[in-house]
């Protein structure tokens, strides 16, 4: 059978355009952009480009906003190791929502190890942050607060500029990682009140091997990786040109074609949720309308995630559990637990998440496999013939 992939949210395939565009950096040309000969500045002018056109993407102020990084993880660790210790003289405070993705919690954890506060803000069972508990947790001491723009394990959208108000009456500076979000849904970091943005090459359909960090003028950083003093100053070594074009160009296309491209995939992800929700004992994660435009994730009574994974993988469709990065560890997803799942009910996840090459007239062949697998499941399971849940 023809493969159906539907893990999106993990890793996306590289736009032909976007090769097309950056290979040229693999092919023949070689210049370090910090040389100053002219190859150099042939790589030098790749990189501007890229800054250009992923700064258009957010409506950042200008491209020296943007920083490249190594990816959105890195970019991550600078927004709050960089921002958290460069501003600790005006407080040892941060604080994130209990749903973020593991790149901002364990910064933050170790920030908190090394003397800092670390403040978890509360979801509900959609997943939207409680702005009251945010609200009350925030003082003049919390330099760092970091909200997701969209949640890549249950697609909750999260009301940024509302937030925004909020850190600025009480705290500092507010990081978004907008990793999952960024190329559906029309980020404006000016509109939204928005210091710090966290942005993936990958994830806008560009090579692995870089992502951004978009810095608002006058925020203070201190940078994470020390060395010849590139990006700034902010993130030393020389820059991955090839991937960094890549990101450039994604993000333009994306820019070009998300308003038509995420209504395509709204339509095919509303049809999925509605014929998966007519499965007995199956229920949607995360907001039924807040969500992201290609984003369906579910739960199943009485099976394992995991077990769905590889069943449908048999039928060469591609969904997923939670979120790769933790798939190493068996423990049920944190952000599953904190929308109060409970253990038993947040194994039962899978995520199918949609994109450019999907088709509508997949939708049949999807909801065929994903009902033949719950139900060939269930009758293996020793669960379903008991009422544990
Ligand atoms: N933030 C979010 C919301 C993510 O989904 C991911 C994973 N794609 C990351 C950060 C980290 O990305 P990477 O592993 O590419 O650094």
């Amino acid at each position: 059978m023809e493969r159906v992939y539907l893990d999106y949210v993990s890793s996306k395939p590289i736009d032909p355009r976007v090769l097309e565009f950056a290979k040229r950096f693999l092919e023949g040309s070689c210049g370090n952009p910090s040389s100053l000969h002219s190859v150099g500045l042939e790589a030098k002018h790749l990189l501007e480009d890229a800054r250009a056109k992923v700064a258009e993407l957010i409506n950042g102020e200008n491209e020296k906003t943007i920083i490249f990084t190594g990816s959105a993880t890195e970019a991550n660790n600078l927004a709050i190791k960089g921002g958290a210790l460069r501003n600790m003289s005006k407080g040892k405070e941060v604080a994130a929502t209990a749903i973020e993705h593991i790149s901002v919690l364990n910064p933050m954890k170790e920030l908190q190890k090394n003397g800092f506060t670390l403040n978890l803000i509360p979801v509900d069972s959609t997943g939207m942050v409680d702005l009251v508990k945010l609200e009350e947790v925030l003082t003049k001491n919390t330099t760092v607060t970091s909200i997701m723009y969209a949640n890549n394990e249950i697609g909750t959208i999260e009301p940024i500029k509302e937030i925004s108000k909020i850190v600025h009456d009480k705290g500092w500076y507010l990081h978004v990682d907008a990793t999952a979000a960024a190329g559906y849904l029309p980020v404006d970091v000016q509109a939204e009140g928005i210091d710090m943005l966290t942005l993936s090459s990958n994830d806008l359909y560009g090579p692995q091997g870089a992502g951004a960090l978009y810095v608002k003028p006058g925020v203070k950083l201190q940078p994470v990786i020390l060395g010849g003093g590139q990006e700034s100053g902010l993130r030393s070594g020389t820059e991955n040109i090839f991937a960094i074009a890549g990101m450039g160009e994604a993000a333009r296309i994306a820019k070009e074609e998300m308003a038509q491209e995420s209504e395509r995939l709204k339509e095919m992800r509303d049809k999925l949720i509605q014929a998966l929700l007519m499965i007995e004992g199956a229920y949607l994660t995360g907001h039924p309308t807040k969500r992201l435009p290609h984003h369906a994730s579910f739960r199943f009574d009485y099976i394992e995630g995991e077990s769905i994974l590889l069943n449908m993988d048999r039928h060469n469709i591609q969904v997923a559990t939670g979120s790769a990065c933790s798939s190493k560890t068996l423990e049920p997803s944190h952000v599953l637990l904190a929308i109060g799942l409970k253990h038993e009910e947040a194994h039962g996840s899978t995520v199918l998440t949609l994109g450019r090459l999907n088709k509508v007239e997949e939708i049949p062949t999807i909801v065929k496999s994903v009902k033949e697998t719950v139900e060939r499941l269930r009758k293996l399971s020793p669960l379903s013939s008991r009422e544990v849940i």
